[in-house]
């Protein structure tokens, strides 16, 4: 039985997974990082002893996905943005004695694709991409069964290839990576910049309104899936060129609306896909 936690900067997650990869129990917390590391440990603790009672579960082992960066293989934080003053902090090592079992933290993207291809859409496949789309863009590359990692252990950044240099402002420093035209905040962005000041739907906008606004046959909110689809597209395209994988898995919430999406983004893949 695996105790599981989840750390991004809105939620912290807990949950106990068996060796199968069946979720069994589920509890979650808002991170609240202002409150400190002491805080949230305690938080995280309590949550996976609840949870495992919750599932009759006794934990034999820890895994962590945290946004990143994170270090696995010293188990601390980095200079995380949503973390502020959680860097050198060391979850592993914490929860290790707490716990007495042995626990392990991966970047949330890199701990995805893991999931994904040990149990999820991408079983058994040993060249596996897997990308989120949602406030950002990240993800994880499985080559070869293993989670490829860069020099010094870095996590690659696929959300921050760059898309179109003259593109928007990206929190990176370039202009026109992939999230910075594909991600959620993205679509929202280009709506309201094109919509006209008497567009009716403009109050309460968000992505996810947006797809709902689409799926009612409203012509701005159609455009924008064409060119969230467009540049969803044109990454995923350079992702198949650049690593020819088995499969590319998609999630995070703007995957939610795939059905509005995938058509179109395996016409622009075409292309890559008969090389
Ligand atoms: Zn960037």
């Amino acid at each position: 039985m695996i105790g599981s936690v989840d750390i991004g900067g809105t939620k912290i997650a807990v949950g106990m997974v068996d060796d199968t990869g069946r979720l069994l129990s589920k509890m979650e917390s808002s991170t609240d990082a202002d409150r400190g590391y002491p805080d949230a440990l305690n938080r995280i603790a309590s949550m996976l002893r609840e949870s495992a009672q919750n599932a009759g579960a006794e934990i034999s082992g820890i895994g962590i996905g945290s946004t990143g960066p994170v270090y696995p293989f010293s188990g601390e934080f980095g200079d995380v943005d949503f973390l502020r003053g959680w860097e050198g902090k060391n979850l592993v090592q914490d929860l290790e004695r707490i716990f007495y079992v042995q626990a392990a933290i991966e970047n949330d993207g890199d701990a995805a694709a893991l999931a994904e291809a040990a149990w999820g859409a991408g079983k058994g496949k040993s060249r596996l991409i897997y990308v989120t789309i949602g406030t950002g863009i990240g993800g994880g590359i499985i080559l070869d069964g293993r989670l490829y990692r860069g020099v010094d252990q870095a996590h690659p950044e696929v959300g921050h290839h760059i898309v179109d240099p003259s593109g928007p402002p990206c929190s990176c420093g370039f202009r026109g990576c992939w999230e910075s035209l594909a991600a959620g905040p993205a679509v929202l962005a280009w709506m309201e910049s094109t919509a006209p000041p008497n567009y009716p739907n403009r109050k309460g906008l968000t992505a996810k309104r947006i797809f709902e606004l689409a799926r009612e046959g409203d012509e701005l909110a159609l455009a924008a899936v064409k060119r969230e689809t467009y540049y969803l597209g044109l990454g995923i395209a350079n992702l198949i060129n650049l690593f020819t994988p088995d499969m590319i898995v998609l999630g995070g919430s703007i995957m939610k609306s795939s059905d509005l999406l995938l058509d179109g983004v395996r016409e622009i893949m075409l292309p890559v896909c008969a090389i």
